[in-house]
């Protein structure tokens, strides 16, 4: 509970209103994660894309426990800045270190929200000559989709609110608090 919570972290904890997955339930939900993806790419080296900056702690945790040799590489695209709507322009900030011709990639992704994130890299990537292309995402928001997309693996999926912590963030704060909550409206009505 929240309550446990500011005891147990102390203030760091004052603008958030409810904590919809804890630090151990989320742990848990990649385990199962990782040992889906460990079952389903057997025999194959998955190239594993995190997309900063809110997935790396969900990739650093996946990765730990995917059973298989997985390498991975980070990418940057434009996002919201400041605001809590997508503007629906995605760019590339920063692109993949090495090329991803006959790779079995795997986007990972923090939220999928309006999908056009993801609808973007999907065409982009694809257009590199993937073996294989899937898309891992933490937390999934199909309430607030624009275009058809689905992720193949989801940890969670979310009503519409906006959310913070384990990597995701409100004008770059709380990407580092350790469990995924709401903040409260009155944060960002300031
Ligand atoms: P989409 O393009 O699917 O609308 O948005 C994807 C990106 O928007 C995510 O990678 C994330 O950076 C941001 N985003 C969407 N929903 C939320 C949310 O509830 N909280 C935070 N912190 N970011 C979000
Ligand atoms: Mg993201
Ligand atoms: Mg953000």
């Amino acid at each position: 509970s929240l309550e446990y919570v500011l005891e147990e972290y102390g203030v760091m904890h004052e603008d958030i209103k409810e904590i919809l997955f804890s630090a151990p339930e989320i742990a848990n939900r990649i385990q199962e994660l990782g040992k889906e993806i460990t079952r389903d790419y057997q025999g194959r080296q998955p190239l594993l894309i995190g997309i900063l900056k809110g997935a790396v702690p969900f990739i650093a945790d996946l990765m730990r426990v995917i059973d298989l040799p997985v390498s991975y590489d980070l990418m940057a695209v434009s996002s919201y800045g400041a605001s809590t709507k997508s503007s629906g322009t995605v760019r590339i900030l920063k692109d993949l270190d090495a090329a991803l011709e006959g790779r079995d990639a795997i986007i990972v992704e923090d939220i999928v929200d309006t999908g056009l994130t993801l609808k973007y890299l999907l065409e982009n990537l694809r257009s590199r000559q993937v073996n294989s292309l899937k898309v891992c995402t933490l937390l999934d928001k199909p309430s607030r989709r624009k275009v058809a997309i689905q992720p193949d693996y989801n940890g969670f999926e979310i009503p519409d609110k906006f959310v913070v912590g384990y990597g995701l963030d409100y004008a770059e704060n709380y990407r580092n608090l350790p469990y995924i909550g709401v903040l409260k409206e009155a944060v960002y009505q300031k």
